[in-house]
C-alpha cells in the first residue's frame, strides 16, 4: 500500500519496532516528572536543535497539534487583534479561530498565484500578532523564507507567526525570520498524529510575560515555566514524544533532507508537467510548494484518477476545500521513499500523457 496523503501521512517504517521497543522498555508508563521522562525530554530538545537546526536561544514546546497552537497564540499572545495572511483553508480556519476568541482579528486574501506582497499589507495599529501559513497544505503554495524577512523587516512590533505544519522537518527553515514556528507531527515528521510541535524566539517568550496570561491549561507561560525543567504543563503523549526522539535520532540534517525533497519536487513537477492530460493547479513555480503537490483537472478526471489508483493500493490525497473536487494532492515527505514515487510515475504514465 503506498500512501501520499498529505497528512495524516505515511509513517517512517521504523516506527513499527519503535513501538515495540517504547513497549519493551516501559515507556508507556513513566510518570511525566520522573528523571526518565526528564532525560528523554532533554535529549529530544537537543535532537531537536541539530537536526532542525533551531537555534540556541528559541525555545521548543509540545501540544496535542497544530490546532491547539493556533489557540494558545491567540490566548496568550493576542491582548487585541491578529493579522491574517493567507490563500486556502488552513489559513483560513486559523483566522476564523483567531477571531471568535478576539473578534478585531482581520485577513487579508492573496490569490493562488501571488507573492505575497509585504509592503503593500495593511498592518493596524494594535496588530499583536502577524500570521503566515508557510506551506499551505489545502492547494500546495508556499510562502519564501525571503517574504517572511520582508515581513520581518517591514513590521517591527508585532510578532510574526508561521504555520510550518506541512514543511518542519521536511523544509530547512530559517527560523530566525519569525517568532513563532509550529508544526504537527503527523506530516513531514512522519509521526501518528496526535502531537504539536512550537518553537517559540526570546522576544516571544518576553512578550508573553509581559502579558501573563494564566487563564488557560495551555498558556504558553505555564508551557514555559513547565519546559525549563523539561516536563509539560499536562501529561504529555509521551510515546509520540519518545517515536520523535528515535526518528530523529536516525535522520540526517534538515539541509540534507531539505536537498533531496527539493530535488525529488523539481522531478515531479517536470515529470507532471510534461504531460498534456494533467495539470498543475499551482502554475507560478515560484509559490509551489516542494512538499505538498496539487495536481489538477475535471471533477470526473480527478474522481477517475483516484479510483484506478485505488485500484493499484495507491492512496492519493484528497483535494481540500475550494479545491476538493478538481485535485488530488501527493505529499513529498521525508518519510516516503523515492521508489514509491517511481511506482506513482509509472501509474501515471501508464494512464495520463
Ligand atoms: C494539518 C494542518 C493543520 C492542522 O494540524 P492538526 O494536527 O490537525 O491540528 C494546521 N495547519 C496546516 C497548514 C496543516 O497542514
Amino acid at each position: 500500500m503506498l500512501n501520499f496523503y498529505p497528512g495524516p501521512s505515511q509513517v517512517y517504517p521504523e516506527v513499527r519496532d519503535y513501538l515495540t521497543l517504547a513497549y519493551d522498555e516501559g515507556m508507556l508508563s513513566i510518570p511525566h516528572r520522573g528523571e526518565r521522562f526528564v532525560q528523554m525530554m532533554r535529549d529530544l530538545v537537543g535532537l531537536m536543535r541539530t537536526k532542525l537546526n533551531i537555534p540556541q536561544d528559541y525555545y521548543i514546546y509540545f501540544t496535542s497539534s497544530a490546532t491547539e497552537c493556533w489557540e494558545i497564540l491567540t490566548q496568550s499572545l493576542t491582548p487585541h487583534k491578529s493579522l491574517h495572511l493567507y490563500n486556502g483553508a488552513f489559513g483560513e480556519k486559523w483566522y476564523q479561530y483567531a477571531k471568535r476568541l478576539r473578534p478585531d482579528s482581520y485577513g487579508q486574501s492573496f490569490g493562488l498565484e501571488d507573492v505575497l506582497d509585504a509592503p503593500n499589507l495593511p498592518v493596524e495599529d494594535d496588530t499583536d500578532l502577524i500570521c503566515v501559513t508557510q506551506t499551505e497544505t489545502s492547494n500546495g503554495t508556499q510562502v519564501s523564507m525571503n517574504t517572511l524577512l520582508k515581513l520581518q523587516n517591514q513590521f517591527k512590533d508585532p510578532l510574526l507567526a508561521v504555520d510550518a505544519t506541512s514543511s518542519m522537518a521536511g523544509a530547512n527553515l530559517k527560523f530566525i525570520r519569525a517568532d513563532i514556528w509550529f508544526a504537527s507531527v503527523q506530516k513531514c515528521f512522519g509521526l501518528p498524529s496526535g502531537m504539536g510541535v512550537l518553537v517559540c524566539s526570546p522576544r516571544t517568550i518576553q512578550r508573553a510575560k509581559t502579558l501573563n496570561d494564566r487563564k488557560h491549561y495551555n498558556s504558553l507561560l505555564f508551557l514555559h515555566e513547565k519546559m525549563l525543567n523539561y516536563q509539560t504543563a499536562f501529561t504529555p503523549n509521551v510515546l509520540n514524544l519518545f517515536l520523535l526522539k528515535k526518528v530523529l535520532e536516525q535522520r540526517p540534517i534538515i539541509k540534507n533532507i531539505d536537498q533531496h525533497l527539493s530535488q525529488r519536487a523539481h522531478d515531479l513537477y517536470t515529470f507532471l508537467d510534461e504531460l498534456t492530460e494533467v495539470h498543475l493547479l499551482v502554475e507560478n513555480p515560484e509559490v509551489r510548494s516542494p512538499t505538498v503537490i496539487a495536481v489538477k483537472g475535471t471533477d470526473r478526471w480527478v474522481q477517475e484518477a483516484k479510483r484506478l489508483a485505488t485500484a493499484q493500493n495507491i492512496t492519493l490525497g484528497n483535494g481540500y476545500g475550494q479545491w476538493a473536487k478538481n485535485t488530488f494532492r501527493i505529499a513529498n515527505f521525508p518519510a516516503i521513499s523515492d521508489a514509491e514515487y517511481d511506482v506513482l510515475r509509472h501509474f501515471i504514465s501508464s494512464h495520463y500523457h
